[in-house]
Formats: structure tokens, sequence, C-alpha cells
């Protein structure tokens, strides 16, 4: 199990209570909790934990510049990790896709970090092409393919072994015949990624290197910046809510506020809008939502619909919007708190987003407001969100709270960052 027997595993024990959490499941220990350590670890290699009774309890991924030290990957029996025990993982993973997974919906995340068993990563398919993205060194020197972090490791002594068994291109190849990967860098990790020879967008596998990649949602064809655009180039999180918006849309106007790509906006087309907007402080994301529009003309639902743009900041644009203008209006900014500082800014930026938004709807109309903030729970949002309805002078019934889609699933909390609240006007 151990490549370099000249550097035996790295051993380690926790805190009682960091041991109770793992026990019960939880995949994050912080360094402070990290006892014992049988010596120095290294960026990015396999930790063996054992508990206060020296009986192996898990095994993770180590990082030592991190206030995040150890991912669990494994918990309970020792396991040999070998290319059978990857794969088992990852076909676990795409059995739970099957719900989503079609010729209609060719875009979806394959792999949700660790409510997936493999913590910091994440696998998104646009069609042929996959992107992976890595938010933990852990994975670089397992990349596989034409990667040189796997040559680079191998002469750089600070640099962990691969994990065993595993070459990841080898093991995507194998079970999803893609015809290109993108690598995807989170930016803490940038720089590790950088000393291996790793840049962020590259392709780990296939010659085409283009920005636009299309697939499909229900049906409908949109174009992800797989290269340079945010997570993995769309919000493939949000599908549940777009299809809920196209539901709605019959006959409406729609207000589609932080429309970035448009994907709220096609949705409610294709369900028969009258018209939509896009507001969006980014001109590049609005000329991306004409694009993808365009892509769509050929659904006569998408051709009849009107089409706006406006291109500001949605603050003070909404300050002075038309009141009760939308029958539908949507509100779905981008995280507000990166960090746990940042929590209570946030809350009060929620409250005031749905300050100035829940008048522009039009009697009957309907309101969405969602958070992605993982720093601000579900109750914080929505007590937020509630208070300015309240505030509002108009009546409001809640129609529905929604979550996570099955492809991203999230089994602990501060996985769970995806929130949405839709209220109904009443008068
Ligand atoms: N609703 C989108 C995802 C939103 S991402 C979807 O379903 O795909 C957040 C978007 O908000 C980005 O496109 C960003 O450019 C935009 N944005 C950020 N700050 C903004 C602001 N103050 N006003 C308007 N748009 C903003």
């Amino acid at each position: 199990m151990n490549p370099n027997p000249s550097r035996p595993r790295l051993r380690l024990r926790l805190t009682g209570a960091a041991e109770a959490a793992v026990r019960a499941g939880h995949p994050w220990v912080y360094s402070d909790k990290v006892r014992d350590p049988s010596r120095d670890g290294i960026q990015g290699e396999l930790a063996v934990v054992y508990d206060r009774n020296d009986r192996f309890l898990a095994l993770g991924l180590y990082d030592p510049g991190s206030p995040l030290a150890i991912r669990i990957l494994h918990k309970g029996a020792p396991v040999s990790l070998d290319a059978p025990w990857w794969a088992a993982r990852l076909d676990a993973a795409l059995q739970r896709r099957l719900p989503v997974a079609s010729p209609q919906t060719t875009g979806y995340r394959i792999l949700n970090g660790e409510s997936d068993g493999f913590p910091g990563l994440v696998l998104d398919r646009y069609g042929d092409c996959l992107v992976l993205k890595a938010y933990t060194p852990s994975w670089l020197g397992s990349l596989g393919g034409s990667s040189p972090a796997t040559a680079a490791q191998s002469m750089a002594p600070s640099m962990a072994p691969p994990l065993p068994g595993l070459n990841l291109v080898e093991l995507l190849q194998a079970r999803l015949q893609p015809a290109r990967i993108v690598l995807r860098l989170s930016r803490n990790i940038a720089a590790s990624a950088e000393s291996l020879g790793l840049a962020d967008g590259q392709n780990l596998l296939g010659t085409d290197t283009s920005h636009s990649v299309v697939f499909h949602e229900d049906g409908i064809a949109f174009d992800s910046d797989v290269v340079r655009g945010q997570k993995t180039g769309f919000f493939l999180d949000q599908r549940g809510n777009r299809r809920e918006v196209g539901r709605m849309a019959s006959g409406a106007s729609i207000l589609n506020v932080f429309s970035f790509s448009g994907g709220f906006s096609v949705h409610a087309a294709r369900g028969g809008a009258r018209e939509v907007t896009d507001l969006d402080i980014s001109p590049h994301a609005l000329a991306t939502a004409r694009r993808n529009m365009a892509l769509n003309i050929r659904h006569p639902a998408v051709a009849r619909a009107r089409h706006h743009q406006v291109h500001a900041d949605a603050f003070p644009w909404l300050e002075k919007a038309p009141r009760g203008a939308w029958d539908i209006v949507i509100l779905d900014p981008p995280s507000f708190a990166k960090r746990e500082q940042e929590r209570l800014g946030a809350i009060e930026a929620y409250q005031r987003l749905a300050r100035l938004g829940a008048p522009c709807v039009a009697p009957g109309g309907c309101l969405l407001a969602a958070s992605c903030s993982a720093h601000v729970s579900t109750d914080e949002f929505l007590s937020a969100t509630r208070h300015a309805l309240r505030a509002s002078g108009l009546e409001w019934t809640e129609e529905r709270i929604a979550g996570h889609e099955p492809d991203h699933p999230a089994d602990f909390p501060e996985a769970r960052y995806l929130k949405a609240l839709y209220v109904r006007r009443t008068r």
C-alpha cells in the first residue's frame, strides 16, 4: 500500500471530539484537532488515522498547509486502496446519477466531493467533455494522462506520491469514454499546482482546447466555458430551479437578476414566457446569455419570447425598477459570504436584495430567492428573506423551499450551501 518504503506512511490520532465526529461520518478534521503525528506530513499525502485505543479509524487526505488538515477518504474497516477500489467508488457515484442523466440532459455533476467519497474533488460532465476541478492538492499527483504532475512528483521530495491505485484519467477513460478532460483548479491550490507544471484550464485528455462546450439540459442547449468559466463553466446546481421556472413560465414576464449565462431565462422562454429580461453586471455573461438563447431558437416558444438584457449592478438598479412589473422575479446572486467572517454582512445583503426585488413582482406573481453561500444557513437565509417580505407591505404565501439536486448530494452540514424560497404575491 505504501509505494515509497523510504517514507513510512503518516500515522496520527485526533482529539476525542474530532475522533467522535469522524466516527459519526463527518469528513473534515481541522489542524488543531490532529494529535501525535508519526512525522511531519507532506502536502497531499495519505494519512492513517488511529483511534485512542490504537485501532484503525480512517484514511484521510492530509494537507499541512491548510486549516482543513484532513479530508476523510474512508472510515471503518482497514482497506487496501487499489484500482478496483477507486473504480467501485466512481461506479457508486455514477449509479446515483442515473435518474439525472438522459439524452436530453447531458450536463450534470458526477462527483460532488466528500459526499461522493472523493473529498475536495468535483467532476462535471458536459456532453463528451469532463471537467475535473480540484479543491485540494491531494489529487494532483494522481491525475495521470498527459499531466506533468505525475512525472514531477517522483522528483519532488516535498510532494506526496500518487494515491495508491489511482490514475484518474485512466479511470475516467475506462468508465466514461470522454473525448476530452479539462482540469480546473480552485484558487487556493493554483500555486501548488503550478509548481507541478499544471495550469488551470489545461486539457488532461484530448486535443480540442476551445472554451465553449455545448451540452443539453432538458433538451435545451447551453454553452459552458469549461476553460475559464465560473465553477466548471455552468451552474449545474440550479437545474431543479430552472426546471421549475420553466414549468411556471407560460405567458409570464420574467426578470432574471444575476442571470449569468441565462440558464433561467432560456428555460422560461422554452416554457412559454412572453418576455424575459436578463440582468447582470458582466457584459461577458450577458453575451453568453444571448448566445444561449440563440442556440435554442429552433424551439418555437424561444423564438416567440421577447428577450431583453440589462447591464447593471442589481442593487441600485432594483431601487429604481418599476413596481409590480414582472410575473416572476428570480434573485440568484453569487455567494455573498466566501468566509465565515462575511456571514453577517451576507445575511444583510440577502435581506436587502429581497426588499428590493419583492416590489417588482406583479400581484399573483412569484419571487424566487436563492442563496449559494455555504456560510449562511438555510434558516438564516429564510428568516432574512421572510423579514424583507413582511416589511414590503405586500402579502405573500410560501409555496416551496428547494435545496440540492440528486447530482449534488450533500451529506454533511457544511456541504449544504444551496437553498431557494418560492413565494407568491397574493396582494
Ligand atoms: N443565476 C445564474 C448563476 C448566477 S452567478 C445561473 O442560474 O446560472 C452570479 C452572477 O451574478 C454572475 O454572472 C455575476 O456576473 C453576477 N453579478 C455579481 N454581482 C452582481 C451585481 N452586483 N449586479 C448584477 N450582477 C452581478
